[in-house]
């Protein structure tokens, strides 16, 4: 192998384990399921890595509100 290939290689190598800690930050994410405190329906939420609470809109009835 050539040091022109070996460069190629390992930048390769850097990007790919780049963008598997990208994607290792996005799966840090939560997804929930809330229930509207006023409808009862069920709202996905994405909730931020790190984080216990997440503002959401019902889907059904608007309703701004702060899953538990
Ligand atoms: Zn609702």
């Amino acid at each position: 192998m050539s040091k022109q290939a070996m460069r190629e290689e390992t930048e390769r190598l850097i990007k790919e384990a780049m963008e598997r800690k990208a994607v290792t930050i996005k799966q840090g994410d939560t997804r929930i399921e809330a229930v509207c405190g006023r409808c009862g329906a069920k709202n996905r939420v994405t909730m931020a890595k790190g984080q216990s609470r997440a503002t959401f809109t019902c889907k059904e009835c608007g309703h701004e509100q702060m899953s538990l």
